[in-house]
């Protein structure tokens, strides 16, 4: 598996079967890519499982000759076969704004990929305020997991969650990211941003997707991709991304097949509900977005 991508050079983490067999104490290899990939222009992406040809156990370096079928595909950031994104808010300092939670929320429910919703700092909530949030965003189709980093709190049912699997961490700064990576991953050897080497060189400079690996299995990426200030979904599609819309469409279909659930006569979409303000702005972003794209040559 591919966990760092720098230059032209590809830190490929072995499969636990090759570790057992080789006489290598390596569990990393620093890779290049083959001429042939490149002549069909393969791209080789974090998160990608590769064949290495002929790897060299003295020096910990191989080719990849081989780039396996991507179950899914992510452009920001850059990950193959990723299973999930951790979308992380904080309950306070900064205060939870449901704007702003609802703006990354579209943007995660658009990739499809699977989504679970974090709220940290619980520490700093009564047990009130976070029984109001609960009922709240159950409203608008979500279970998130409180937690509290700083206290330790929730992190547990977090990590087996992870497991084995790839993660995408996505939020805003300051609601305590890094924090909770470091209480998933206390040992810092294993955060691959850390690591001495080449693939160091330039890491201040570059923006790259940064992996940590968990203990027991599956990676984190830390995303600097994530929420772009255009809303860049098709307008028909919006809808989906809010997933008490998605009930009701689910549940009843509206008299236009275009519909976008504006003004339009027997929509199902339009109604009481708390979102629906935002779901009307978005729109219009996302139009303005479309329509852009149109105008520039
Ligand atoms: P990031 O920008 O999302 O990576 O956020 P950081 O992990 O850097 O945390 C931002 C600030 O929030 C730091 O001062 C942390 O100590 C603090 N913080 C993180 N988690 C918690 C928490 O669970 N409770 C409280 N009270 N503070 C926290
Ligand atoms: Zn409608």
């Amino acid at each position: 598996t591919v966990t760092a991508v720098q230059a032209n050079f590809y830190r490929v983490r072995l499969a636990n079967g090759n570790l057992s067999t080789k006489e290598s104490s390596f569990q990393y290899l620093l890779c290049t890519r083959r001429t042939r990939l490149k002549k069909i222009g393969q791209k080789v992406m974090v998160g990608d499982r590769v064949v290495i040809e002929e790897p060299d156990w003295q020096d910990a370096r191989g080719a990849i000759s081989q780039v396996l079928p991507r179950k899914t595909e992510l452009q920001r950031p850059p990950v193959a076969n990723a299973d999930r994104i951790l979308l992380v808010f904080a309950v306070a300092e900064p205060a939870l704004d449901p704007w702003q939670l609802s703006r990354f929320l579209i943007e995660a429910e658009s990739t499809n990929l699977e989504l679970c919703l974090c709220l940290n700092k619980c520490d700093l909530i009564t047990e009130e305020v976070r029984k109001q949030w609960q009922s709240r965003l159950k409203d608008w189709g979500y279970k998130p997991v409180l937690i509290s980093a700083k206290q330790q709190q929730g992190i547990e049912q977090l990590f087996q969650l992870l497991q084995g699997t790839i993660t995408i961490v996505a939020g805003p700064s300051g609601v305590g990211k890094s924090s909770l990576i470091n209480q998933l991953i206390p040992d810092a050897s294993l955060r691959v941003g850390e690591v001495s080497g080449k693939l160091q060189r330039g890491r201040h400079t570059t923006r790259h997707v940064e992996l940590f690996e968990l203990p027991g299995g599956g990676l984190l990426a830390d995303s600097p991709g994530f929420n772009q200030p255009d809303l860049t979904c098709e307008p028909m599609q919006l809808a989906w991304y809010f997933p008490e819309a998605r009930e009701r469409l689910q549940q009843g279909i509206c008299q236009f097949g275009d519909c976008l659930h504006r003004d339009e006569p027997n929509c199902v979409v339009r109604g009481d509900w708390e979102r629906y303000e935002y779901y009307r702005e978005f729109l219009e972003k996302a139009i303005a977005y479309q329509k852009n794209l149109q105008d520039t040559p």
